[in-house]
Formats: structure tokens, sequence, C-alpha cells
């Protein structure tokens, strides 16, 4: 069983930024939201990128359960190339 999940990004100007690796299908004219599509499958987990405006990291892992619920997972390091690079910062 897959499930499709959608995902709101966002890159504003004042450093909030989300973003996971699916298929853009919906985006807004400044390009600063966007929906992204994910397939996911009970037990499989995807990062998530999130910044909020004020830098703070709060990636997260996106997973199902069996009935199709979201699961945000913020306890787990995820590789993040947000969080990655200011690291070497
Ligand atoms: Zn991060």
């Amino acid at each position: 069983m897959e499930y499709i999940i959608y995902v709101e990004c966002r890159q504003t100007g004042s450093g909030a930024y989300t973003s996971v690796d699916g298929k853009v299908v919906q985006s807004s004219k400044t390009g600063n939201h966007w929906v992204e599509k994910v397939v996911l499958q009970p037990g499989k987990k995807i990062p998530v990128v999130d910044v909020s405006n004020s830098g703070k990291h709060r990636c997260y892992l996106l997973s199902i359960d069996e009935s199709g619920t979201e699961i945000k997972d913020y306890n787990e390091d995820i590789e993040c190339s947000v969080c990655s690079s200011r690291a070497l910062n």
C-alpha cells in the first residue's frame, strides 16, 4: 500500500525554509511557496528540511503508519544539507 503525501514547502526572504525531495505539484507566483508530492509506504522514512524564520533547525523524518497517518520524527539524526552546511560555518 502506498500513500500520497503533500508537503507544503517554502523559502521566504526571512530565512524560513522547508523542503522535501519530492515532485513539485504546485507553486506560488513568487516561488516562495510550493507543494511537493511524495509517495510513502508504511515503514519508509524520508527527511524533511524545516528551518524557521529565526533559523532554528526543525528537520524531521516523515513517515506514515499502516492507516496512512503522518508521523513526524524530530528525534532521529537526518541527513540535511542545511544542517551540514551550517555545521561547517
Ligand atoms: Zn536541518
